[in-house]
């Protein structure tokens, strides 16, 4: 059997994972690919992540069904870093007459000599590098050519050992697709439908996951003084959006700054609202996040809009602000 080994954080798992597997597996002729989801990945703070399990259910649910593919849960049970080559070491005992392609991104390869044992991992498995049409080729054929000893390139990205071991310059369809991007995307309420298979999206629903804009959100209105601070959970409720965040300041000014320095806060994450309406005279300030709505009033006006009121109806999580002082420049409407 010649089995593709596809190993990543899949945090979670989404479309350009899966095709450019699907390509090289069609490329290589292999039997199978098996996305093995790291558990503590050497090169990534775990903390960050979500849980293994997690990832682990989302991988399985992206391949549910489908031939050829499936998910491997081999490094849930190792304690400490996820080190490739302890995996295959594994992965070889365990099925001996397997022959292994070890699958990763132009990008990972790059960085391949920083790898615990990386010769060991060429000597157990063919290695199949997956770049895209416009990856500088010559930059992995030096990395081929210092890193590995004993490789001729007999065709084109194909690297053959003395042993008769490859590695492969593979180039596949790079989808602009990111973990990073579908998490952002979570984050914010936004879709991300035909970025990552709908169980996934599900899963991620259902379980909460990569929700933390919103209380990251209401956090940022408080830090700068905003008062009374309520998250309304609309889900369910509302067809615009998931959630609101209503809070008030002691002055238009203190709102117009509350609203500038939340937008400055996400702004130099990449994060920016759809659109943003009450700033000329900022008696109240509107900031749409998209699945999240930050409402901002002048305290006044806050009682006569009456969102809570209008939306009684939505489970609400009160946060207690500082007591902010109220300075000169705050007093004037
Ligand atoms: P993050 O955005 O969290 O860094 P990621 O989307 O890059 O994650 P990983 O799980 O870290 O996903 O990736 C595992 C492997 O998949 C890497 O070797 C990477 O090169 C490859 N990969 C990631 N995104 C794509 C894509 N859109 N197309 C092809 N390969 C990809």
């Amino acid at each position: 059997m010649r089995i593709g080994l596809f190993g990543g954080a899949f945090d979670p798992i989404h479309f350009g994972h899966l095709r450019s597997a699907e390509e090289v597996r069609e490329a290589l002729a292999l039997d199978e690919i098996w996305l093995i989801p790291t558990a503590h990945p050497p090169h990534k703070d775990a903390r960050d992540m979500a849980p293994f399990g997690h990832r682990l259910a989302m991988t399985e649910m992206a391949v549910k069904g489908m031939r050829h593919f499936r998910a491997i849960p081999i490094e849930a049970e190792r304690q400490g870093l996820s080190y490739s080559i302890d995996t295959l070491v594994e992965l070889k005992k365990g099925h001996p007459g397997a022959e292994f392609y070890f699958i990763l991104g132009s990008d990972a390869f790059i960085w391949i000599t920083s790898w615990k044992d990386y010769r060991d991992i060429a000597g157990l498995a063919s290695i199949v590098v997956m770049g895209r049409p416009h990856d500088n080729w010559d930059d992995m054929r030096n990395v081929v050519a210092r890193a590995f000893d004993g490789y001729k390139e007999e065709r084109q990205g194909v690297f053959i050992s003395s042993k008769g071991l490859a590695i492969y310059l593979q180039q596949v369809t790079h989808l602009d697709i990111s973990s990073t991007w579908i998490r952002r995307l979570v984050s914010m309420g936004r879709s991300v439908r035909f970025l990552t298979p709908e169980a996934v999206i599900k899963y991620m629903e259902d379980n909460g996951l990569y929700r933390g804009f919103v209380q990251e959100l209401a956090w940022r209105i408080l830090e700068n003084k905003g008062e009374n601070v309520v998250i309304l959970d609309l889900r369910g409720l509302s067809d615009f959006t998931d959630y609101f965040v209503i809070a008030h300041g002691r002055s238009t000014r203190h709102v117009h700054g509350m609203a500038d320095k939340v937008q400055e806060a996400f702004s130099l994450k990449g994060v920016r609202p759809l659109s943003v309406e009450g700033q000329t005279d900022s008696k109240w300030i509107l900031m749409d996040y998209g699945g999240v709505v930050a409402h901002l009033f002048y305290e006044p006006l806050r009682g006569f809009y009456d969102l809570e009121g209008l939306w009684s109806q939505a489970p609400k999580t009160c946060l207690n602000g500082p007591d902010g002082e109220v300075t000169e420049d705050d007093e004037e409407i």
